[in-house]
């Protein structure tokens, strides 16, 4: 082989190469760390849940409307956020450390049934919108209520009160295949053996599929949001050394330890 034929299959090799390349693996820049992703663990499942936002509704029980001084009659939905790594998962039968949060003097539990999506969309309509839904769990919406009333009183955003570290606690994820659609059922919290909370799921103002769709005007619901669905009455602090029991009908309790 000659030297020039030996530089033509060079550059041939070289043309196919570039020629390949685009539908080569095309990286990008680097991240130049990687981060965890957050995720739930699924009851009976191999896989985990991957979360891509978390929303909260407030104020979705008339009796906890009306303890923090609004009127459930006239109030459409609102709802906030929390940042996704404030996840905290709590495994069925355990009862996990939970730290008592820095700034507060006034922190409280909320016990929420929260709803997982598998699917989202914008403007879903509410006759369609629990064909989202992958499934349920239950958890704890944790509040530093003296930030949020504070921040409140001055017309100031609450997120401080609300979006933390360890502010979304939430047991495993049970799965609509398996446990339906929950509409009814006792809801309650108990710390240190003494009920707190006790009420019925059937008594939100709005519904998961309102809540799904009224979400959906505001923002493109997609995989991986799950919404905490509200708390209701009889909302109270707790200190370090208590103990909360959530329970659900249907679902293992979910159990923290202020630390
Ligand atoms: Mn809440």
């Amino acid at each position: 082989m000659t030297a020039s034929r030996r530089d033509l299959l060079a550059m041939a090799a070289a043309a196919t190469a570039a020629g390949a390349a685009p539908a080569a693996a095309q990286p990008g820049p680097a991240p130049i760390f990687s981060l965890p992703a957050t995720t739930i663990p699924i009851a009976g499942e191999s896989g985990v849940f991957p979360v891509r936002r978390i929303y909260c509704i407030g104020r979705n029980y008339a009796a906890h409307a009306i303890e923090r001084g609004s009127d459930p009659t006239r109030e459409p939905p609102f709802f906030f956020q929390k940042p996704t790594d404030a996840i905290q998962n709590v495994a069925a039968g355990e009862t996990a450390d939970h730290p008592y949060p820095s700034l507060t003097q006034n922190y409280h539990h909320e016990v929420e049934l929260v709803a997982a999506l598998k699917s989202g969309g914008v403007d879903i309509p509410v006759e369609r919108a629990l064909d989202h839904v992958y499934g349920y769990a239950l958890g704890l919406d944790m509040t530093r209520r003296d930030l949020q009333n504070a921040m409140s009183a001055q017309k100031k955003p609450w997120e401080i009160g609300k979006s933390f570290d360890h502010a979304a606690v939430i047991g495993p994820l049970h799965p609509v295949a398996r446990i339906g659609h929950p509409r009814a059922g006792a809801i309650s919290l108990a710390v240190n053996g003494t009920l707190r909370q006790n009420s019925d799921l059937s008594k939100m103002i709005w519904s998961v599929a309102e809540q799904i769709a009224k979400l959906s005007e505001a923002f493109e619901l997609k995989a991986g949001d799950i919404i905490y669905s509200g708390t209701p009455e009889n909302v109270g602090p707790v200190v370090r050394g208590d103990v909360l029991l959530c329970r659900l009908d249907g679902l293992p309790d979910l159990s923290i330890r202020i630390v």
